[in-house]
């Protein structure tokens, strides 16, 4: 049996959305104007970047500020713990805000739903099994790429199973997201480009799989158009083209929500679950090896590392043995839904063990 949906499912996306200069210093407007009670309590999600660098958050409800630390990326044990901290404070939410880049938008993601949910993180790692709507949630984001603001999941790596998946339900989609571009303004010009370049990947990787509709189409061609303006200017952190890139983020999340992605995503994961790699960068270490797959983009990928000066990790395999590339390959492997998208039902006579060693060894 084909492993792809063929029909379009019912597509949920973000009711409401703004792009607004200094949105966070005129929070109380933006909230009164989502009709949020002023009896409200208000729980911030902020990513811990900004403890040290302070947002002027203006807020005229109650509320208070968790920190997210992104060293490591989101996990089930983690958001349960979260979870755990805040109910022993007594703390119960009626709108949560998610500040910061897709590792705090997810957990913001994770929280919400687990609030009205009951249960444990991992309870709901897969598809459709958040039974209700989770508590009222606004994304803003402060770095660009990842799309977390717009699609249906919330990525977390759950150390027990060693699976990295999120929970996909149209419950997970967050209600409002408030743009500012210039939150953006400070990333690391690394950090800044990794994470753009998922916007790209997504949507590179719907346009070359088999599995295509005319919506999901569309949304990557748009973000594509989008991402090469801001990355092939040379000045890719200039106002305009953060902005370019903040609608491009938002637009290949709304591609992936239609669609799959292909190959680059599922040995990303492979690089993330057995050394850690945080996901953009793994997606960009990935790209060394994805010549003969995506000859076209794989030209222009290595163009804008170029011409914007990026570093790239590489030989991040050499010393790997045969143990760790079995792992690797496991962990790769297991994407299958993907990478039927990508190479046909019969990936694994293309990927053999072999092969996704030699994959690994580009990188
Ligand atoms: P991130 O949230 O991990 O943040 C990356 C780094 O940028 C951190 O060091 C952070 O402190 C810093 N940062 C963020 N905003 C900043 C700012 N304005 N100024 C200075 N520094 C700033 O990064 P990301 O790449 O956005 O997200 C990666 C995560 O998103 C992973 O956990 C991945 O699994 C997840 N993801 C989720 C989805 C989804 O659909 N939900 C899609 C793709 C990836
Ligand atoms: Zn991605």
């Amino acid at each position: 049996m084909n492993a792809l949906k063929t029909n379009i499912s019912l597509v949920k996306n973000v009711s409401r959305y703004t792009i607004q200069e200094n949105a966070l210093s005129n929070f109380s407007y933006i909230l009164d104007s989502l009709n949020i009670s002023k009896d409200a309590y208000v729980l911030f999600f902020v990513d811990d970047y900004f403890k040290s660098n302070s947002l002027d958050i203006e807020v005229n409800r109650e509320h208070s500020f968790v920190f997210i630390d992104t060293k490591i990326e989101p996990s089930t044990n983690g958001i349960d713990k979260i979870l755990a901290e805040l109910k022993e404070q007594s703390i119960s939410p009626d709108a949560i805000v998610g500040v910061g880049g897709g590792a705090t938008m997810d957990t913001a993601k994770a929280i919400s739903n687990l609030y009205t949910n009951g249960g444990n993180a991992e309870d709901y790692q897969g598809w459709d099994l958040v039974k209700v709507p989770g508590v009222y949630k606004i994304a803003v984001p402060t770095i660009l790429g990842t799309g977390a603001e717009s699609t249906r999941t919330c990525v977390m790596t759950n150390y027990r199973t060693g699976l990295k998946l999120g929970m996909n339900s149209d419950h997970t989609v967050y209600d409002a997201i408030i743009y500012d571009n210039s939150l953006s303004k400070t990333v690391e010009r690394n950090q800044y480009f990794w994470t753009g370049m998922d916007a790209y990947i997504h949507s590179f990787e719907s346009l070359s799989g088999s599995y295509r509709n005319i919506i999901g189409d569309s949304f990557s061609e748009k973000s594509i158009d989008l991402c090469k303006k801001a990355f092939s200017s040379g000045d890719m952190m200039s106002d305009e083209n953060r902005s370019l890139l903040m609608i491009g983020s938002y637009l290949g999340g709304c591609a992936i929500a239609t669609s799959y992605v292909g190959i680059v995503h599922p040995l990303s994961a492979g690089l993330s679950v057995v050394f850690g790699t945080h996901h953009c960068v793994a997606n960009c270490i990935v790209m060394r090896a994805m010549e003969e797959f995506y000859p076209d983009y794989y030209s222009e990928f290595w163009e804008f590392v170029v011409k914007n000066n990026i570093t790239i990790p590489e030989g991040v395999c050499k010393d790997s043995d045969d143990q760790e590339f079995e792992k690797l390959y496991n962990a790769s492997i297991i994407h299958e839904k993907p990478l039927t998208n990508a190479l046909g039902k019969d990936f694994k006579s293309i990927l053999t063990m072999e092969k996704v060693k030699q994959l690994f060894l580009k990188m």
